[in-house]
């Protein structure tokens, strides 16, 4: 359980941050909330000769919300931050919920939101909901700056779209229609501090009629090498009145596009099982929220 030795800056500007990334090259891992790069370091799977502490910079953390234009989320913003903002659980409530699902309170105050995402881990839960509302993702350097939806900044399982000398820096979310509503579920072997076996969001909106559904998006995690959006889902429901016969349709479609893997916490057919009872539950529930709009 012990560390190597590093080297330790903690840059107070984004500048600072590009100089020593610059400088120090492949030699620096960047340090966010440390939940998991810390636990690598001690496992002695990793053994950086350099971090870069980037808490300390203001510009990369916060949540801003616009009305109208939707909420900026800055990347080294706690996972607690998120979980208990009252504009998040108003506007993105399924984010604010899937926050409060991650590890235990120790690892939601240190573990940032940019980290569940630059980790790529196929199980994170808060990328999933991020998928569903739309989010895109700010790439920095000392050059400029690149925009691109989470789902394509996720690559596949420790696999992220971040070239040398780049630092992912805020998450951007698009303004829900007001009718608009998000929820997340998973399932687990327990409660906290646990690695889910699936986890699942879906944004829905009804037309005027209360029944018709507008729009509809749904969001696997853990089930394949990046969050898998469902487009069978979007297919079968736009424009039809919701039914419990409808929901069971394209809850069994999802299981269809899923492509769980077997490993330690669950085998391939239990993952499948769950995405379609979580596919036609959160769909219902969805379902009967928009309907209170
Ligand atoms: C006990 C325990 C339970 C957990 N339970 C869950 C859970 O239920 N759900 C879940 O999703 N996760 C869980 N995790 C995983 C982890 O806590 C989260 O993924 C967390 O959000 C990681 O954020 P961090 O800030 O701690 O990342 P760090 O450990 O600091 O960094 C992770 C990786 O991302 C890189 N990185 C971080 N930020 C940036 C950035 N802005 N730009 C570029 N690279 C960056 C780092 O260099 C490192 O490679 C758990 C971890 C522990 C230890």
């Amino acid at each position: 359980m012990f560390m190597n030795q590093f080297e330790y800056f903690a840059p107070k500007t984004p500048g600072e941050a590009f100089e020593l990334m610059g400088r120090l090259g492949s030699k620096a891992r960047i340090l966010a909330g440390g939940t998991e790069l810390v636990i690598l370091m001690k496992d002695r799977i990793i053994r950086p000769e350099c971090l870069i502490d980037i808490n300390n910079i203001e510009e990369f953390k916060g949540i801003k919300y616009e009305p109208g234009k939707g909420m900026v989320i800055g990347a080294t913003t706690k996972i607690a931050d998120i979980q208990y903002s009252e504009i998040v659980k108003r506007k993105y409530y399924a984010l604010a919920d899937a926050a409060g699902e991650i590890g235990s309170s120790q690892v939601r105050h240190m573990g940032t939101i940019g980290g569940n995402s630059c980790n790529a881990s196929p199980s994170a839960e808060t990328p999933t909901p991020l998928v569903a509302y739309g989010a895109t993702v700010v790439v920095s350097s000392a050059t400029g700056e690149r925009e691109m939806p989470l789902e394509e900044f996720i690559q596949g399982v420790r696999m992220i779209d971040l070239k040398e000398g780049e630092l992912l820096t805020k998450f951007k979310l698009p303004e829900p229609s007001p009718k608009l509503v998000g929820r997340y579920a998973y399932m687990g072997a327990r409660d906290a501090n646990e690695i889910d076996f699936v986890n699942m969001a879906v944004t829905l909106e009804l037309e005027d009629d209360k029944q018709t559904v507008k729009s509809v998006k749904l969001v696997m995690g853990s089930v394949f090498i990046k969050p898998l959006i469902s487009t069978a889902v979007t297919a079968l429901l736009t424009g039809q009145k919701f039914s419990d016969e409808l929901a069971a349709k394209a809850a069994e479609a999802t299981q269809g596009e899923a492509k769980p893997i077997t490993d330690v916490r669950a085998s391939a057919e239990y993952r499948h099982e769950i995405v379609g009872v979580l596919a036609r539950r959160l769909l219902k529930e969805a379902f009967g929220a928009a309907q209170e709009v």
